[in-house]
């Protein structure tokens, strides 16, 4: 599934969009990788320097990354075999490619692992993610969708959905964390599950638990087939704001 498909759909059409990291894997595997390569110390303490608004989440990654120079191609490929995508998430990226539903994952993880996890899975699905540069040297990092408008996230999930979606479209988000907040906000349907779900409740955006992919098709394919899949006022309200602004 390539990016000229998103150009290409007929309007509207359901649209797609979800996390990665503890989403369509079981593990965070940005987490878990800067955790294991950073030591939990150091990793825990700016963790929590990033959570208490000291540092933005582009300067707390590329503090973290700064710290493990030996970080290479090779030894995140060996690091990365203990790790897989969760298996219903194939089956949905089938389902959505057959029905014609463009589905684009958004992470403010690294491209470095979501690529080679999606390639040893065979899928390819686009994806807007911060850049995690890996040669011989020490790694480097690039982030290309900051905006101040999410000062707490290195990639401002909900720009990449207004850029890829038509006014009438119906979008769909999936996610699990703090970086799905700004997403789910514009989304006319959100599944939700951790910290996500608990934040949808307190602020009375609906949402719709999710166990994997098979409960995302599942609920969604329910939808579509009884005409039930409708725009979300407040969802479209915000858009529509976002989209006049810029
Ligand atoms: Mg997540």
């Amino acid at each position: 599934m390539h990016d000229r498909q998103f150009a290409s759909r007929p309007s509207p059409t359901v649209r797609v969009f979800t996390d990665f990291d503890g989403t369509v894997t079981e593990t965070d595997i940005g987490d878990a990788l800067l955790r294991h390569f950073c030591g939990e110390t150091l990793f825990d303490d700016i963790l929590h320097r990033w959570h208490d608004g000291a540092y933005t989440a582009v300067e707390a990654y590329r503090r973290l990354f700064a710290a493990i120079p030996r970080l290479t191609g090779p030894v995140l490929d060996e690091w990365l075999q203990a790790y897989s995508l969760d298996p219903s998430f194939s089956r949905f990226v089938e389902w959505c490619d057959h029905h014609g539903y463009p589905l684009m994952i958004l992470s403010d993880g690294f491209d470095a692992y979501i690529q080679r996890m999606l390639q040893r899975a065979q899928l390819d699905v686009p994806f807007r993610a911060n850049r995690l540069i890996l040669g011989t040297g020490a790694p480097r990092v690039e982030f290309p969708y900051t905006d101040q408008r999410c000062p707490q996230h290195a990639n401002c999930k909900s720009n990449h959905m207004l850029l890829h979606a038509q006014d009438e479209d119906l979008i769909v988000y999936v996610g699990d964390g703090t970086s799905d907040y700004d997403a789910a906000m514009y989304a006319d349907l959100v599944f939700a599950r951790g910290v996500l779900e608990h934040w949808c409740q307190e602020r009375n955006i609906s949402f719709r638990r999710f166990y994997s992919f098979t409960t995302v098709r599942d609920v969604l394919s329910d939808l579509i087939d009884r005409r039930a899949l409708r725009p979300g006022k407040r969802a479209r309200v915000l858009r529509r704001q976002l989209w006049s602004t810029g």
